[in-house]
């Protein structure tokens, strides 16, 4: 009998093995194939389309043990985490699927034969539902599988009639539960299968999907009707292990003795504490697994989601007494316990625990000034009878302190507060309003209005110039001045010219505009940028040299044709760079910005660690070989849906019109984009990362430049490195060991001047203490001596109060064009003279000021010429 949670696992997937079902591997977290839900949310997710007969696979049966994620979107369990013993953030569901192949019978007998003979369940203890309508069902389980009659409980169509969406397949469900006894739930005499305790646990839902519902809600049954089932891992793995809560399976207990260790609480001793306990156990998986499916913790979307859970958790730390990043450990602990089965965490451990460190970090730094902030003001409205926190609060904590909304809810909660969610809507509002605000006050606004009106009296341009084309003939039908429209602009002036059609390329998905010229009868136009502030609307900006332009003029467009090939190999770069970046690092790596032009292109990309040197190479070599192997580039058009499934890559908050194009590089790459490219990648001729740094926590950068800026650059370097050899006298492979040992010799050198310069100022010392003089029964030596750097007069005047033993110090020299000023004062003539003091007084004297200790002060002047000076004041100042 399977016992360890993988064991049963394991049991699972062979026993539909056996049944004839293929064994489909876990799909992500990020559905791929439906960009409308938040999360993989149940194992059918992946099989979506094989459902609606969309696609085709190569089998009608599977089985599979898929990743899922409720904390966000429509189905959201985080509220019930930690506080009730079955619902989880993430958690592992197993399921069998039917791809109109096996029905009911098979689905229930098969279930039923898994539960009782694999795992033995013990069956007085199992309950079933049934969709009330649904006599098929209760006809099975009651005359083929034996279920007494009592047992099976018809349900309306709430809990058990399943659907996709408001149309489509659709079909009852049969749920098997498990009575954990009286014992364990609310403990009320007319608890039941209604109740949302603990007691009557769900493990299995089967859905049998056998209708197809129109959009006035008609049913009509499928020809071949299909299977859908989910069981939850866990909670199967807690009854089959005789635990009453999943939290007490080998899925959580090596994460659970790790939080009682770092926060000395031991578990199932405190009821509050044991929430905390449960709530970072369960988030510790859900964000392991997230950051290794790509998700980075951000302010909107998925990251958001991912950061929410992963604040909680650290909050949940304090709570408890921990008082230290600490979630990066139990994620080790998680990717120790699950590598087995996904492999990929492995590889991504390093990469994961240091997206949760550094978020901890950032998280930690604001978290208890967070909290103070809160207890206050909580104690205070607590005095005054009120027990809603007001939204002002609730945006201060989550606009400075990086609180969540539901963070702060869960915080308050327990000293009975709400949330004005409307009060803190207001306040978001407000928000986005002044930054509306600030960004009207940037200038730009007078530009974009002339625009925003030109197009939107129905004035368009068809960019024509994909395929290579740099060349075109269109009609002039708008033109701007200074941010007005005008109807003519005239020689000198700087104007913006909108055709019907260009081929010059508007500044756009970080790609420059493109310059050229525009000529017509009478007139010539050079074109200094080309934007495109609305859609298909483009404005070329420039002067014009010659003549008279008007609207209505035929213009002939000429795109600057070298400045145009080396702008699309540069692009073609990013793209390159992109597939080689993500066969060097991983599959997280996903552009976060982008910027391409004639000289360089610039690439930004989530990634947490430092690339090392030895990755970039790879990099390099990988796109360079993507370069030489000459790769076609295709570009296709066709709906975002399309495009999403195929697998091309999307920028997460671009947005993409319906249709979008996809650019293709043989089977390495294929994004979404809508800039111009080469015809082939060889046309780049060599890709050269230049520059390779951090821009932000998790974000890195990489410069490089392609085509014959690239042979520029390594031209370039290759001077400097001959220079550097001419210099050294070495041939150019040679150059770093001669460099290497010259270097060293010139070390040992410097070692032994500073040894000779102490000796010789030793000497000097002795000299200039026979210059020592008495003034008012002080020894005092005063002197110019001709040392040029302030440390080395310093250690000087060490020497100099060494031997004096008691006395007054006034060292001055000159040094390129400055003056400057040491000043010693013994130890037992400390009180009677401050050095600090003296030094100034006398400062001024060479244009300078200064200041310092008792014992020592220094001070520097513009005045070197007033040096002579100074010694008599000291006198003065000794004596008086
Ligand atoms: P419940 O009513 O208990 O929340 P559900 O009706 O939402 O469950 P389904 O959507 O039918 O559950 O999912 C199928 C199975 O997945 C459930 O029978 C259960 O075993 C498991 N499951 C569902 N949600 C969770 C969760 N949040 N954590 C752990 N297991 C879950
Ligand atoms: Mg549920």
């Amino acid at each position: 009998m399977p016992k360890t949670g993988s064991e049963i696992r394991e049991s699972f997937l062979k026993y539909f093995e056996a049944k004839g079902h293929t064994r489909v591997a876990s799909s992500a977290l990020i559905p791929k194939d439906d960009p409308t839900l938040l999360f993989t949310n149940a194992g059918m997710v992946q099989f979506k389309n094989a459902f609606l007969g969309l696609e085709k696979r190569g089998y009608a049966r599977a089985a599979s043990c898929q990743k899922c994620v409720r904390a966000g979107g429509k189905h959201n369990d985080l509220e019930n985490v930690g506080v009730t013993s079955r619902h989880h953030t993430f958690f592992e569901m197993l399921g069998n699927f039917s791809f109109s192949d096996y029905f009911k019978e098979e689905a229930i007998a098969w279930a039923w034969e898994y539960l009782i003979d694999i795992v033995k369940l013990p069956k007085e203890k199992l309950w079933v539902t049934i969709y009330k309508d649904d006599d098929d069902a209760f006809a099975i389980w009651n005359k083929k599988m034996k279920v007494p009659k009592d047992r099976i409980v018809r349900m309306g169509e709430k809990n058990n009639f399943w659907m996709m969406g408001e149309t489509g397949p659709c079909g009852p469900c049969s749920e098997i539960i498990y009575d954990q006894g009286k014992g364990t739930g609310c403990g009320r005499a007319e608890c039941d299968l209604n109740c949302g305790c603990d007691r009557y646990l769900e493990i299995w839902n089967l859905v049998f999907t056998q209708f197809d519902r129109d959009e006035k809600g008609k049913l009509t049954p499928l020809a071949k009707p299909s299977i859908d089932t989910g069981m939850g891992l866990e909670r199967l793995t807690a009854i089959i292990q005789g635990v009453k809560s999943n939290y007490d399976t080998d899925f959580f207990t090596p994460v659970i003795r790790l939080v009682e260790k770092t926060s000395g609480k031991p578990y199932g001793k405190n009821t509050d504490n044991d929430v905390s306990i449960r709530v970072i156990a369960d988030h510790s998986r859900a964000v392991t697994f997230l950051i290794g499916d790509g998700i980075l913790p951000a302010n909107d979307g998925r990251g958001y989601v991912l950061r929410r859970i992963l604040r909680r958790a650290a909050r949940h730390g304090k709570l408890i007494g921990i008082n230290k990043p600490f979630l990066h450990e139990s994620a080790r602990v998680v990717i120790d316990m699950m590598k087995h089965v996904y492999p990929d965490l492995a590889d991504k451990a390093s990469y994961i625990t240091k997206v949760i460190l550094n978020e901890e970090q950032r998280f930690m730094e604001t978290l208890d000034a967070g909290l103070r902030i809160l207890q206050e003001e909580t104690a205070e409205l607590k005095k005054a009878g009120k027990s809603v926190l007001p939204g002002a609060q609730v945006f201060k904590l989550y606009d400075t302190f990086g609180f969540p909304t539901d963070l702060t809810a869960d915080i308050v909660k327990r000293d009975g507060f709400t949330l004005d969610n409307e009060g803190f809507e207001a306040e978001m509002e407000q928000q986005r309003e002044r930054a509306r605000g600030a960004w009207k006050g940037s200038g730009e606004e007078a530009v974009a209005e002339c625009y925003l009106k030109a197009s939107s009296s129905g004035i368009v341009t068809e960019f024509c110039g994909y395929e290579g084309v740099t060349k075109a003939e269109s009609k002039v039908v708008a033109i701007f001045v200074k941010g007005q429209s005008v109807q003519s602009a005239d020689k000198g002036q700087n104007a913006e010219i909108v055709l019907t059609m260009t081929p010059f390329y508007g500044e756009s998905g970080g790609q420059t505009g493109d310059t050229g010229y525009l000529e017509g009868t009478g007139f010539n136009f050079t074109v200094l940028d080309t934007k495109r502030p609305v859609e298909n609307f483009i404005v070329h900006k420039g002067i014009v040299q010659k003549g008279k332009i008007k609207i209505g003029d035929t213009a002939h467009l000429i795109v600057d044709e070298e400045r145009r090939k080396a702008i699309a190999a540069n692009h073609s770069g990013t793209h390159i760079l992109q597939a080689a970046l993500k066969a060097v690092l991983g599959d997280h790596i996903k552009q976060s910005g982008s910027l391409v032009n004639a000289e360089r292109l610039r690439f930004d990309f989530t990634h947490f660690s430092k690339i090392s040197d030895e990755e970039l190479q790879r990099v390099e070599d990988i796109a360079n070989d993507m370069i030489r192997r000459n790769l076609p580039v295709q570009t296709e058009v066709c709906a975002l849906e399309e495009a999403l499934k195929t697998g091309a890559t999307a920028v997460f908050d671009e947005k993409y019109g319906a249709a979008v194009r996809i650019v293709k590089m043989g089977e390495m790459s294929k994004e979404l984009c809508g800039g111009t490219h080469v015809h082939r990648t060889g046309e780049l001729g060599l890709l050269k990362v230049i520059h390779e740094s951090a821009i932000a926590a998790g974000v890195r950068r990489i410069e490089a430049v392609t085509g014959r800026e690239a042979l520029t650059h390594v031209q370039k370097m290759e001077e400097g490195l001959k220079g550097t050899a001419g210099l050294f006298k070495a041939s150019l492979f040679e150059v770093y060991d001669r460099a290497e040992k010259i270097l060293k010799q010139y070390r040992e050198l410097e070692k032994e001047n500073e040894a000779l310069k102490g000796k010789l100022a030793a000497k000097d010392s002795g000299d200039l203490m026979s210059q020592a003089r008495e003034i008012g029964g002080v020894k005092v030596l005063a002197a110019e001596v001709s040392i040029a750097d302030a440390r080395t007069l310093r250690d000087f005047g060490d020497k100099l109060r060494d031997k004096m033993e008691s006395g007054v110090i006034l060292l001055g020299s000159k040094a390129n064009d400055k003056a400057m000023l040491l000043c010693m004062v013994t130890k037992d003539l400390a009180g009677k003279y401050h050095a600090g003091n003296i030094i100034k007084e006398l400062a001024p004297l060479v244009g300078g000021s200064g200041g310092g200790r008792p014992d020592m002060a220094q001070a520097g002047g513009t005045q070197p010429e007033n040096l002579s000076k100074v010694f008599p004041a000291l006198e003065k100042i000794m004596i008086k």
